[in-house]
């Protein structure tokens, strides 16, 4: 006899609004993980949102619980589009998304989930079990931060991912080299220039890619029908990504794998760019080819990229630190819970977990919500627009099998 419906293991946008939706169908759900711990823990004090306004809500099922209330009700400003939100208005949102809509969330670690009998059993770093006849794993990435080769090989004192930083003014007056071409990369930099850090940024990109102003939401018809706009940006394949996960999944698989990672890629927000560009070195065109800890700083070997793309040493840079804000690269076998016999038995799409229609993966009971399921459900898993169509599908399939086995219709489906 299972003790609960549902095990949710982690509590992010994706993890919060699943758990608004089981609790409004009030299927016996429990909760783990620490709540926004990524966007409290993982991100540098300072940071601005990507995603619009419109595009940043966690889902319940009235809809009411919206980003743009938690900024009224709070007095904080609110654009849905064309004001950046700040990571310390959405981290207060998620906060106050939790509590308004009363979701327990026991903030531990699972440390080990198996398969018993019709269900689950899951272990948590305190010490104690239970049962539960279906989990999701709602994990988004943190577990897999990718630092490439030569970085990978230095020791924390002198190489970090961008994730482990939340205060970068604690490089005032030190030299630090940013790698990477995205967003997180760009707005590092700019964080750490204007809190006193001599920074420059390594870019294998041979061209900085920029996101355009916002289009004017009156512009006309013929306007809007070329470029329409969509939760993830504009365009019309921005749209299909933001609108239709259960159509992208109909897709052949390798143009899955291929869009899921290249849909969407390293770019800087627009209203980044005059906090970036001539206030310090961007070095496009170059790659780090080896890396050295020295005594307290670090030497790098930097290589221009051929057209062909190979690296060929032209300078050697020495720097206090290196933030290396190269992504994430989902990977299950980083994920200690998961036994290797359970690991063996799950399909596998671009190395993320295969899941059907109802997010579940090939081991009945087993859901898979938010970035890892990007090569399934396409590029918008990678974003908090995401969680919508994610929590209400499994939100609402959940609430149709609770106190059953998994539907065999949609197992089928698989
Ligand atoms: C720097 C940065 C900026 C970003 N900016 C944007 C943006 O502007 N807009 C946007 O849409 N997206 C943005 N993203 C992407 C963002 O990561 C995802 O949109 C979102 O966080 C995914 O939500 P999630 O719930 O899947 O995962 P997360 O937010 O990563 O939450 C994961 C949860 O899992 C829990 N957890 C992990 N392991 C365990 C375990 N073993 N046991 C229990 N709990 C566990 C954690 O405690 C946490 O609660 C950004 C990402 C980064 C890194």
């Amino acid at each position: 006899m299972s003790d609960v419906d549902v095990a949710i293991i982690g509590a992010g946008p994706y993890g919060l609004s699943l758990a608004a939706h089981l609790s409004a169908a009030r299927v016996s759900y429990r909760h783990l993980g620490v709540p926004m711990r990524l966007w409290r823990e993982a991100m540098p004090q300072g940071m601005f949102l990507k995603s619009q306004g419109f595009a940043s809500n966690l889902s319940d099922p009235a809809g009411t619980h919206t980003l743009e209330t938690f900024c009224q009700t709070t007095g904080r400003p609110y654009q849905s589009y064309g004001l950046p939100v700040s990571l310390d208005t959405f981290v207060g949102y998620g906060q106050w998304f939790q509590s308004e809509l009363d979701l327990k969330v026991d903030e531990v670690a699972v440390t080990g989930v198996v398969q018993r009998g019709d269900g689950f059993e899951l272990a948590l770093a305190d010490g104690e079990r239970f049962a539960s006849r279906t989990v999701v794993v709602a994990i988004g990435v943190e577990h897999f931060a990718y630092v490439p080769a030569p970085l990978s090989d230095l020791p924390v004192s002198a190489c970090t991912h961008s994730s482990a930083h939340t205060d970068l003014a604690a490089f005032r007056g030190q030299e630090v080299t940013v790698v990477g071409a995205g967003q997180s990369a760009l707005e590092s930099a700019a964080l750490l220039h204007e809190n006193g850090a001599k920074v420059q940024v390594l870019a294998r990109r041979r061209v900085i890619a920029w996101n355009g102003p916002p289009l004017d939401p009156d512009r006309p018809l013929l306007r809007r029908l070329r470029e329409p706009e969509a939760g993830l940006g504009s365009g019309w394949s921005t749209w299909f990504y933001s609108e239709h996960p259960g159509l992208f999944r109909r897709l052949p698989r390798r143009t899955r794998v291929y869009r899921a990672r290249t849909a969407l890629g390293p770019a800087g927000a627009c209203w980044l760019r005059e906090r970036v560009e001539g206030r310090f070195p961007v070095r496009t065109g170059h790659t780090v080819t080896s890396a050295t800890a020295l005594n307290g700083a670090v030497r790098l070997s930097v290589g221009r990229l051929s057209v062909a793309g190979a690296g060929t040493a032209v300078s050697e840079l020495t720097t206090d630190h290196v933030i290396a804000a190269t992504g994430y690269r989902i990977n299950l076998e980083r994920l200690g819970f998961l036994p290797g016999a359970m690991l063996s038995c799950l399909r596998t799409v671009g190395g993320s977990a295969a899941v059907g229609r109802d997010y579940q993966s090939s081991i009945p009971g087993l859901y898979f919500i938010g970035p890892s399921v990007a090569p399934s459900m396409g590029p918008v898993m990678r974003f908090v627009f995401g969680a919508e169509h994610a929590a209400t599908t499994v939100g609402r399939h959940l609430a149709a099998v609770s106190g059953r086995r998994s539907s065999p219709a949609m197992a089928a489906d698989r």
